[in-house]
């Protein structure tokens, strides 16, 4: 065991991470492509894009070199009263790819604070009006992240219980899985009707968090174009879907009804450096364009804009928007369509799932979703063992890996998965599992 655990094990609190009983953290000294390496050697192919930011591999040459460069020229100035060509550049890159709707870029930190700012931005549209409007809907099983508004939004269960009291209040519509589309588009209707729907949040088409949940476009498309009939604002999260994750450059691609506001970050800045960006309509910045003072958006982060974060983003964007990473996205694709019929012949597998360059599906435990489920305290260190970072959310199995990843890589993954499964009812007898 090495100095560097223990020192860490007095020193950090890590996210998401008990403080007693957990396994202990691997020392990670470098990364390379798709591939981690310990202090001690071992190497581990990353799954998951660390938390699913990492979309053009680890320690990219092109974009260590746009920090680098960025660092000896400007690292960093206050974003009011001031810009720099990074952010303006970036800006209009954004602008360019994103929905013809979409008309300003608001710089923040990452995902947490990129929702945050939709919903604030949402709510002073109509207070900026005088309009009163104070309900937001959002969709049950929805993380959009830690912050205040962003839990408040989100799914509540353990994870924001001892915040409950101190959460706004939501009206939740049901995951809309195909039995409950017409449940859920009355009861989203008849939340509408009620006229005081301010906004409409979604992670659009699939729900990441909440286990990688896929859902019907065309009834979000429905819903989308209701809300705003309504002059509700809709907010597309795609703080996780964002920069080709899910096949296109966006997950609001595949409507035809396009979202007001947009959520990014995570692929951002191919992971590099955190960022959050949210962009909105003409319609929401001409609400806040006034001579009245008080009218101004009040909110600001000391990095907002950062000449580093918006120069390897911009360095992002050239590898993104390339015709080999479109290729690759649609070779992943590919891949794991072959690889879900295979996973369709197990008995261990159900509700398989793909969507771009995520797969996702269940394994047959007979025990409930939960996060707390157990399967996921044995599968990840499983996989560890055989050097893949497979971070399940409770009996969901998913990957969502860089998209340069290998054939060969996804190969091995693939086999170990299904070693995995056909090892399981042994695993299991044995208490290995
Ligand atoms: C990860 C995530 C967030 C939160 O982003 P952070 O950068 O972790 O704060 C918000 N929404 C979605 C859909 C996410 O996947």
């Amino acid at each position: 065991m090495s100095d560097w655990v223990d020192r860490d094990e007095r020193s950090i609190w890590h996210p998401f991470t008990p403080l007693k009983g957990m396994d202990q953290p691997l020392v990670i000294d470098r990364a390379e492509g798709v591939n981690l390496y310990t202090q001690s050697g071992k190497k581990i192919i990353d799954a998951i894009s660390s938390w699913w930011v990492n979309i053009h591999g680890h320690s990219h040459p092109k974009l260590a070199e746009a920090i680098a460069q960025q660092a000896h020229q400007l690292e960093h100035v206050i974003f009011a009263g001031f810009t720099h060509k990074p952010a303006i550049e970036l800006a209009e890159r954004l602008l360019q790819i994103l929905p013809d709707n979409q008309a300003k870029v608001f710089y923040s930190d990452n995902g947490s604070t990129a929702v945050e700012v939709a919903i604030k931005m949402a709510f002073q549209y109509f207070y900026n009006q005088g309009i009163e409007k104070k309900k937001i809907i959002a969709i049950d099983g929805a993380y959009h992240g830690d912050t205040f508004g962003a839990m408040s939004v989100g799914e509540r269960g353990p994870f924001t219980d001892p915040f409950d009291p101190y959460l706004f209040d939501v009206e939740f519509i049901d995951f809309p899985s195909p039995e409950k589309e017409a449940d859920v588009w009355q009861h989203f209707e008849s939340l509408v009707a009620k006229g005081d729907v301010a906004a409409f949040v979604f992670e659009p088409v699939i729900q990441g968090a909440s286990g990688m949940r896929v859902y019907s476009k065309s009834l979000l498309d429905r819903m989308i174009n209701l809300a705003q009939s309504q002059d509700i604002i809709c907010i597309a999260d795609e703080v996780m879907t964002g920069f080709g994750r899910t096949g296109g450059l966006f997950a609001s691609d595949l409507l035809d009804h396009k979202p007001d506001v947009f959520c990014l970050s995570k692929g951002l800045t191919g992971g590099a450096l955190a960022m959050g960006v949210t962009t909105c309509t003409d319609k929401i910045q001409e609400a806040y364009r006034s001579n009245d003072l008080m009218k101004t958006f009040f909110h600001g982060h000391s990095f907002t804009g950062n000449p580093m974060t918006c120069a390897v983003a911009n360095a992002s964007l050239d590898l993104l928007l390339t015709d080999e990473c479109e290729l690759n996205r649609q070779r992943i694709n590919d891949r794991h369509r072959e690889f879900e019929s295979e996973l369709n012949e197990h008995q261990l597998v159900r509700n398989t799932r793909v969507l771009g360059t995520i797969i996702a599906f269940e394994l047959n435990t007979e025990r409930d979703t939960s996060y707390f489920n157990e399967a996921r305290h044995h599968l990840y260190p499983y996989f560890i063992d055989k050097g893949i970072l497979i971070r399940p959310l409770g009996n969901v199995i998913y990957l969502i890996p860089p998209y340069i990843i290998s054939d060969e890589d996804l190969s091995f993954i693939y086999t170990s998965i299904l070693n995995f499964l056909n090892e399981y009812p042994s695993l299991i007898k044995n208490q290995k599992l």
